[in-house]
């Protein structure tokens, strides 16, 4: 009998822990004299919540936030019937669609990373996305023949941008963009930069376990940001890692996925195969500047696997990154060294 069950990690499930941040002095917080006031959001079903560690924070910063927020999200959510590219994926096949310039650059943005990665990150991913619909109830196994109608579907290569226009068109009626991969890093950059502008320079701004450490702690040193098992619930630790002013974001085999007759299949596709990719790693995580790009190279990192990821992440400008694998290996790009600890025994540093 088919066995078909749907797990999800919820919001509450982090990939990614923050220390430092909480209202309790620890260890981390004990000179720390600013205790933080903090405000939880959804967009895109995700939980926001951003911690300000500065006096000057009013509920009207909060306040413009979330209209901030709401404000992408009426134009980067696939599922909501008005936003931008919503209208984008309906007139697939028909005729292209001018979008304001934020959603022009986020989707620029996905298709430079999808040059970039060769497919690997596929922006265009909607209709496989949408085919075996993780995270919902009838998530299952596609047939062959479903996969075979769907694939055609996601060549990145049939979206059309025209720059003078800010115009985006799907060349074939059924292809869909799906910005699950990017649009929360992008969403996190927004916030930081809202609270830069508005004099806030020190904050943690966590979407579903993708940190964005703004600035340094009040009392100037670094924060502390705990990296969590990808293989348990919460409270695990990893290792830590001190950053500053940096974002850290994790793409895993754990976010979402479902169990059909025993094996597990989670939500990153490899745009090859049509199938979750299986390559071994159970997670990738990015260390860079902007969210945006932290977001959409975990995920390429995660679909190119360790030795072609490792060597990609490498290659790019002020990126760092950890991958861990399911036999419990823990590799980071050389930039990393000093800054990171492993923290868990069951795990071990390793080396290609
Ligand atoms: P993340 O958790 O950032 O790695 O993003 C995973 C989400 O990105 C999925 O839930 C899909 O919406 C989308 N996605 C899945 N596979 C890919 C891929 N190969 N390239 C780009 N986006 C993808
Ligand atoms: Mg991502």
């Amino acid at each position: 009998m088919l066995i078909r069950k749907i797990l999800f990690t919820s919001c509450m499930i982090l990939s990614l822990i923050v220390m430092g941040c909480e209202t309790k002095p620890n260890e981390e917080t004990v000179n720390t004299q600013i205790q933080p006031k903090s405000q939880s959001y959804f967009i895109y079903d995700t939980l926001v919540t951003v911690r300000v560690y500065d006096n000057q924070v009013t509920s009207q910063h909060f306040a413009e936030l979330d209209e901030r927020m709401k404000e992408i999200e009426g134009k980067l959510s696939r599922t909501l019937n008005t936003s931008e590219l919503y209208k984008v994926n309906e007139n697939a096949g028909i005729s292209p669609v001018v979008v304001s310039d934020e959603t022009y650059k986020v989707v620029e943005k996905a298709m430079k990373y999808a040059e970039a990665s060769n497919g690997k990150f596929n922006p265009a991913i909607g209709p496989l996305v949408s085919l075996w619909n993780i995270g919902h109830e009838n998530a299952h196994v596609p047939t062959e023949n479903e996969l075979a109608k769907t694939m055609p579907l996601i060549n990145y290569r049939d979206v059309e941008l025209n720059d003078e226009q800010k115009s985006i068109y799907l060349k074939k009626a059924g292809m869909a963009i799906d910005l699950g991969g990017i649009g929360k890093g992008y969403a996190a950059d927004q916030i930081a930069e809202y609270l830069v502008a508005n004099e806030l320079n020190s904050a943690i701004i966590d979407l579903g376990g993708n940190i964005f450490a703004l600035g340094k702690k009040p009392d100037g040193s670094q924060w502390t940001i705990g990296i969590q098992d990808p293989e348990v619930s919460r409270g695990n630790q990893l290792g830590k890692l001190k950053v500053e002013n940096k974002t850290i974001v994790t793409s895993g085999v754990y976010e979402r996925y479902f169990v059909e007759e025993g094996k597990h299949y989670h939500h990153i596709f490899d745009p090859s195969t049509g199938f979750p990719a299986d390559n071994g790693l159970v997670s990738v995580s990015i260390i860079t500047d902007l969210s945006a790009d932290a977001d959409a190279l975990s995920t390429t990192g995660f679909v190119l696997g360790l030795k072609e990821g490792l060597a990609f992440m490498e290659k790019q400008p002020n990126v760092e990154a950890i991958f861990i694998t399911k036999d419990k290996k823990v590799y980071i790009t050389p930039g990393l060294e000093g800054k990171w600890e492993l923290t868990n025994d069951l795990y071990e540093m390793a080396d290609i």
